[in-house]
């Protein structure tokens, strides 16, 4: 092992690791295109898009001029009184892209940091209005929203880290699972354990919370728009704030723009995150309605009480306005398009095999759900020696790509996967 990886292997976290057993790591030096460069000269093709972020693929001469051009004005300065024209610009893209009325916006750190900004502003647009008692949240099963307090609090509450803090976190109410696929004809029966919940519960509810169509960590599972569509009219029925997590699915990755727009909905609040910088650096917005932002200034304390100290840094919001600006000029829904048909084609014979439980593809996301939870560390060395970069969890083998990949290189993410699951013997 190089003294690089023996470092790391005894300093250094990783995400979701052990620092006494760890999942074997592997040294990137460099990454162009949809390729990762490894120290040891293997060249691996990209199925993660470094978790939905690398849109465009890495090193991108257009994210790195932006980059450079910025670097040589001012890398950050405070938002504190101060302003430029990196924030202004992406701020105006983002709400002339954003779903109808979000015309408010905050920058923030990372997507939890979002979401923890977007629940802030469902209480306090509560308080505002003298309705302290509307302090609860409802969402549903299977969801993830990040790793800080607030977020933790609305993931799964069993498979996702909430029950080991269950003593700490706020108590949230939990729909269950939304029993209608995406493609599935519209069940309306889908709806009614959630709208049992708001309706029994809405005078303590501030908001729903959840990811609209695709659920990501969480399960990777794609559901109905009706769904989404009966949400929202439900939140509007009884008064409850509707907050759209659109981290993951944001910037076109689920085939439209954002993944509201498969259900025709405007959240009051939205979270984006992942793909806004193209993976360059970590930078998320919360976007929301005037009347929101207006009932939360207009009343005491006058103002809104978040302010991180890298808010809005030049630098991040000069390469998401450079990547939403390359992303607009691009085919953008063709190349989903054609993701979505590769994958689908590519992918079906995997249904057969005993070990599998659904092969699902939704826009640039495809997803092999196994019966059973699969060994990371063993799938990950079979995919790199089928040279490509794959990230498996639980139960879940799947790839988002970057959009620019081109159908060869598609198609050996896909054989890939075919080769490696298919080698999986079947348990008794
Ligand atoms: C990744 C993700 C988050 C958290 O974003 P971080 O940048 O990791 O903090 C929140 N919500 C959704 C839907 C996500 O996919």
């Amino acid at each position: 092992m190089s003294s690089l990886l023996a470092f790391d292997r005894k300093h250094l976290w990783h995400p979701y690791t052990s620092m006494t057993k760890p999942l074997p790591v592997h040294e990137v030096v460099a990454a162009r295109g949809v390729r990762l460069q490894l120290a040891d000269g293997r060249e691996l093709i990209d199925g993660m898009s470094s978790w939905w972020a690398a849109i465009h693929g890495y090193n991108h001469p257009q994210l790195n001029q932006s980059a450079i051009d910025q670097l040589g004005k001012m890398s950050h300065v405070m938002f504190g009184g101060l302003t430029h024209e990196p924030a202004v610009t992406l701020g105006r893209r983002l709400v002339e892209l954003s779903p109808a009325g979000l015309e408010q916006v905050f920058f923030c750190d990372s997507g939890s940091v979002s979401v923890e900004v977007a629940i802030k502003m469902a209480l306090q647009y509560w308080q505002a209005r003298g309705e302290e008692g509307k302090n609860r949240l409802l969402t549903i099963n299977g969801g993830y929203h990040g790793d800080t307090f607030g977020a933790m609090a609305v993931c799964d509450p069993t498979s996702g880290m909430h029950h080991l803090f269950r003593d700490v976190l706020p108590q949230h109410l939990f729909a269950p699972l939304v029993a209608c696929g995406f493609a599935d004809p519209w069940d309306p029966k889908a709806l009614t354990g959630f709208a049992e919940l708001i309706e029994n519960n809405h005078q303590q509810l501030a908001a729903v919370i959840l990811e609209p169509i695709v659920q990501g960590a969480g399960g990777m599972r794609f559901y109905h728009p009706d769904f989404l569509a009966g949400v929202r009219l439900l939140c509007d029925q009884f008064q409850v704030l509707l907050i759209v997590d659109e981290i993951a699915t944001g910037f076109g990755r689920t085939g439209k723009l954002f993944a509201c727009e498969h259900a025709g909905i405007s959240p009051d609040i939205i979270c984006l995150g992942k793909a806004l910088t193209g993976g360059y650096l970590s930078l998320a917005a919360t976007l929301s309605t005037t009347h929101i932002a207006k009932t939360i200034s207009s009343n005491p304390p006058g103002l809104f009480m978040h302010g991180p100290t890298f808010m809005a840094n030049p630098l991040a919001c000069a390469i998401a306005g450079a990547s939403i600006q390359l992303l607009l000029n691009s085919p953008w829904q063709e190349q989903i398009q054609t993701m979505a048909t590769i994958m689908a084609e590519e992918l079906a014979p995997l249904r057969d095999l005993p070990e599998v439980k659904d092969v699902r593809v939704l826009g640039g996301i495809g997803v092999v759900e196994m019966l059973r939870e699969v060994d990371v560390a063993w799938l990950q060395q079979e995919f790199i020696a089928q040279g490509v970069w794959l990230r498996p969890f639980g139960r879940l083998v799947y790839i988002m790509p970057p959009y620019i990949i081109s159908n060869n290189d598609l198609r050996q993410l896909t054989r890939a996967m075919v080769t490696v699951l298919s080698a999986i013997q079947p348990q008794k």
